[in-house]
């Protein structure tokens, strides 16, 4: 078990009411073996892009500390989603209905098949910045930079609070 650090958790759904699959994810992230979840982020509804029609996303950003190893939360963490995000009844697995993205932990910068962080959509994505500045500002993104500077870089189109400010 190593030291206790901060990290920041996307959590994101289009499928099955999406409100509710994001705070079920974020009461389950309150359970995580060795971590405090700590705060979230108001929810964001957010348009999905790509050429793929499909429902808007609910989107929202955790803060955690945890003592897991990186590799050992993005477990918990597809653990999570495996158990939260499918469709039991029926022979066949289902869509997801969850998406939990671990987006940064504390000064760890690596590139790898199976983890990179910071996480590598961070920087081009509103619907991580929004909710990520509205819980850590001042952040500094390791190799990136403050959050609300690069969340000011960034338009909020197709994005929505649907959630007032804590
Ligand atoms: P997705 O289905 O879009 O959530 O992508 C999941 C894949 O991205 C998995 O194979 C992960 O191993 C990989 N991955 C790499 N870095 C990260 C990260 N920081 N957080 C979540 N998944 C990651």
């Amino acid at each position: 078990m190593q030291r206790w650090q901060p990290a920041y958790i996307g959590l994101g759904s289009n499928l099955d009411d999406p409100s509710g699959q994001v705070r079920a994810a974020w009461e389950r992230l309150t359970e995580l073996p060795a971590t405090r979840a700590i705060l979230r982020s108001p929810l964001y509804r957010s348009r999905p892009f790509g050429p793929v029609p499909q429902p808007d996303f609910v989107n929202a950003v955790a803060g955690l500390l945890t003592r897991l190893a990186p590799e050992a939360l993005l477990a918990e963490l597809q653990a999570l989603e495996a158990s939260l995000g499918r469709h039991r009844e029926g022979p066949r697995w289902g869509p997801r209905r969850i998406d939990l993205d671990l987006l940064i932990q504390g000064r760890e910068r690596r590139e790898g098949p199976g983890l990179t962080l910071p996480h590598a959509g961070i920087v081009e994505r509103n619907f991580v910045l929004y909710p990520l500045a509205d819980i850590a500002p001042d952040l500094d993104v390791p190799g990136l930079g403050r959050v609300g500077e690069l969340k000011a870089r960034l338009a909020p189109e197709g994005l929505w609070r649907i959630e007032p400010e804590p």
